[in-house]
């Protein structure tokens, strides 16, 4: 198509608004996909995604249209993923689009996250159009959304198309309105070559896919490419664009977004924000806003059965395949024998690495409390940077530590405030900041150490503003900060997995936490059990499991062997899952709710 029949947008909403919903409708709409092929959310392709109603990977589809007009048109559908771990990926998504849906649900109205979405459109320089969904809902009020999205969010709520993305209902006049008031892309197709690499995907037949909006010039086969910031050069195998399927063209030209294969073996060969030059007549320079993706939460990974570790070794090499962004080395530990430091993006990257660990590849693992990095100055004048507990120094040879910092936008309603403002202090943030974008709202700017954002604060946010807390962030450097090592000791032995880096105001509650969870899960025994938090030789934390006088078995009758059997082979397979730390059987549960705040 050419560019005055292109249109590339992105649908962006409050989670549970129905962007998926309405993705799928536009995708069926187009004649994409053959309605018995038709999957629901098409463009959520990872279960998890699914389940927790986020998308983690963006995507492209490409979608033939026939407009009211009769002209032929090429819609880009670029999907973006829902969440701060990911908001750089998000940024090169939507720099790689001329406008967005955003959708409002016509029974909840204009939420937080709305906001914060249009937001990020408005930077990117977006076209906006508001579409109202699920007016088949009785709830849903119509005039009401309107209004809203007249009055807090600046945009013109007559225009906003009213949909129900569920039952189809003039979801026709969505594709309308992108034709009719979306922007055509502009660039020259003859100019040299700048394509923006805005998602990458592992296929086991032709290696890294790579998802680009062609900026400048034109992407052919058999083309030698040049990816600007990762010095590499490839030679172009196939370019084309998606429909569910890749369908191979020709050539990507300015203003289109597509695929290209060109035999990049991993993901991790190419950068997400990198542009794509021709070797031959090069772009004089690359695209703007490119940032390395850098892992910046830290965590050990233990196989509970210590046969698992080649699984889990194995299962981490095919997950890196399709994810650059997770880095990871061998690691160990007394406690838990051999398993893999590894860094991810935020809090969520973990979880959804380890949820993946756990389903697709069947594994049980113990993580250890995620870790930011600190440098580390010594007096000596050797400067240590440090994310791993167990490479903590002697403290007396410790001039001084820095820790990384962030700075939060929190967007909410106003009442919220009264709650956020505490949760912000206790987290140590500094220079706080309030600006009211419209009334009735607020946004909260704070400087926070990222050590507290990611023990858990997103929740925290979550819960004391019933949901509406939006929150986003970016690093902002490293400031000086009062380190120590926290370590948990189990009758008197370190364990090593349960030593944390913690600022020294927070050595108390989290000893005490971890302490209490201890006793909480780890089973009696003969004897008695002493729990300690100590930093250094200085305890600052204990707690007991008092000795287990009855044997388990006495309250079955003499005579019933069978149950008595049964009783102790469960005791059996309880234990393989426990960890030895001296003579303490410490089961997986112990570990997990060491992990997990209150
Ligand atoms: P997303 O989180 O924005 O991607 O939202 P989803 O598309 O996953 O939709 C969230 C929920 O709303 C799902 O249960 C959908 O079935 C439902 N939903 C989406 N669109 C409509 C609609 O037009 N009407 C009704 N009644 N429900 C809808
Ligand atoms: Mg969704």
């Amino acid at each position: 198509a050419d560019k005055a029949h292109t249109r590339n947008f992105s649908i962006i909403a409050h989670i549970d608004h129905g962007k998926s919903t309405l993705a799928d409708r536009l995708i069926q709409l187009c004649g994409v996909v053959s309605e018995r092929d038709f999957q629901d959310q098409m463009l959520d392709s990872l279960y998890l995604e699914r389940e927790r109603g986020i998308t983690i990977k963006s995507q492209a589809i490409t979608l033939p249209y026939t407009a009211a007009d009769g002209e032929e048109y090429e819609l880009n559908l670029i999907d973006t993923p829902g969440h701060v771990d990911f908001s750089y990926e998000v940024s090169r998504a939507l720099a790689s689009a001329e406008g967005v849906l955003l959708v409002v649900d016509a029974s909840q109205g204009v939420e937080a996250q709305t906001l914060a979405n249009l937001y990020m459109a408005l930077e990117h320089d977006l076209e906006v159009v508001p579409v109202i969904n699920k007016i088949d809902l009785i709830s849903a009020d119509v005039p009401e959304a309107r209004r809203q999205i007249s009055d807090e969010l600046g945009l013109d709520g007559d225009e906003a198309v009213a949909v129900s993305a569920k039952t189809g209902e003039n979801v026709p006049a969505v594709l309308e309105a992108v034709v009719r008031l979306l922007p055509a892309p502009t660039g020259d197709p003859a100019a040299p070559l700048q394509a923006l690499i805005f998602d990458a995907q592992y296929d086991p037949y032709r290696g890294t896919v790579i998802f680009v909006r062609v900026m400048q010039g034109t992407l052919r086969q058999g083309q030698t490419i040049h990816f600007m910031h990762g010095g590499t050069d490839y030679r172009v195998e196939e370019v084309g664009v998606m429909q569910v399927k890749r369908i191979a063209k020709k050539e990507l030209r300015a203003g289109q977004v597509g695929y290209v294969v060109a035999g990049v073996k991993t993901v991790a060969d190419t950068n997400i924000g990198d542009t794509i030059t021709d070797a031959e007549r090069p772009a004089a320079e690359p695209l703007p806003g490119f940032r390395e993706a850098k892992p910046v939460v830290f965590s050990s990974i233990y196989p509970v059965a210590t046969d698992d570790y080649p699984d889990l070794a194995d299962a981490l090499e095919k997950l890196k395949l399709n994810d650059a962004s997770l880095i990871y080395q061998k690691d160990s530990s007394q406690a838990l024998g051999f398993g893999f430091r590894c860094g991810f993006l935020g809090l969520l990257h973990l979880e959804v690495v380890q949820e993946r660990l756990e389903r697709e590849f069947g594994l049980s693992l113990i993580l250890t409390t995620p870790s930011v990095r600190y440098n580390i100055f010594l007096h000596d004048g050797t400067q240590l940077e440090i994310e791993n507990p167990a490479y903590y120094p002697d403290p007396a040879g410790i001039d001084y530590c820095e820790e990384p910092f962030v700075r939060a936008s929190i967007l909410m309603p106003e009442r919220y405030i009264g709650a956020v403002m505490p949760l912000c202090l206790d987290r140590r943030g500094e220079n706080t900041n309030l600006n009211y974008p419209n009334p009735g709202r607020v946004e909260l700017s704070v400087d926070l150490p990222l050590a507290e954002v990611i023990y858990d604060f997103y929740d925290k946010l979550k819960t004391v503003t019933q949901g509406y807390g939006s929150f986003d962030y970016e690093m902002i450097g490293y400031r000086r900060s009062d380190l120590v090592r926290l370590d948990i000791l189990v009758n008197g032995e370190k364990v090593d997995a349960l030593s944390m880096l913690v600022h020294s105001e927070k050595a108390r509650p989290r000893a005490l936490h971890a302490v209490n969870k201890l006793k909480d899960t780890i089973p009696r025994q003969q004897f008695k059990i002493a729990i300690q938090g100590a930093i250094g030789s200085k305890i600052i934390a204990r707690s007991t499991v008092n000795a287990y006088r009855k044997d388990v078995t006495s309250k079955c009758y003499g005579g019933d062997v069978s149950r008595k059997r049964k009783l102790l082979e469960k005791q059996k397979a309880g234990k393989k899952r426990m960890k030895l730390v001296g003579n303490v059987p410490i089961p997986q549960k112990a570990f997990l709710a060491v992990l997990q705040s209150d």
